[in-house]
């Protein structure tokens, strides 16, 4: 998505609104894909006093599941973000300043560079999920591990014996 923004470059107190979808469904996130919905990006332009102001929020419902009781849930993911917009860098490593190449801006390529930064290196239902036992998987949000409170009595004889085993 190109945003002309030549007609406002000179033009204080005026502004572009834009609005358009970005489809990242085929983005990596670890190994998932949760952006399943079109992202939709919302914003605009604006000349203040002479400067140039971009921003936008992006917004979805991702199809997200729980790092730790692998739960599929939709998540609502907003991604604000704000800018100043220059057509040359007075400082090279001022790197708050978007460049804008012949009064075009690259609007889609900084939505998605931004929205994939904003991502949740972590995916959790919910900050307390208590994950799934690793002895006998079961949903610890659910119910109480059964790992060590049901022993079979035939195991357990076996566990002695093994036991005697190891101290011989
Ligand atoms: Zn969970
Ligand atoms: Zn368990």
């Amino acid at each position: 998505m190109l945003l002309d923004v030549k007609k406002i470059i000179n033009a204080p107190g005026e502004k572009i609104d834009f609005q358009f979808d970005m489809d990242l469904s085929d983005v990596d996130f670890g190994g998932r894909y949760p952006a399943q919905n079109p992202v939709v990006v919302t914003g605009d332009v604006r000349n203040v006093a002479g400067m140039l102001l971009l921003q936008f929020t992006a917004e979805t419902t991702l199809h997200a599941v729980c790092d730790r009781c692998l739960k599929e849930f939709e998540s609502v993911k907003t991604v604000r973000h704000e800018t100043m917009v220059a057509s040359e860098l007075e400082d090279e490593d001022n790197d708050e300043i978007l460049l804008m190449e012949d009064g075009v801006i690259d609007v889609g390529d900084l939505a998605q560079t931004m929205f994939i930064l904003e991502m949740d290196s972590k995916t959790l239902c919910d900050e307390d999920c208590k994950g799934i036992c690793p002895g006998c998987g079961v949903d610890l949000n659910q119910g109480d591990c059964t790992c060590k409170k049901e022993t079979d009595p035939r195991l357990a004889v076996l566990a002695q014996l093994l036991c005697k085993d190891n101290h011989q």
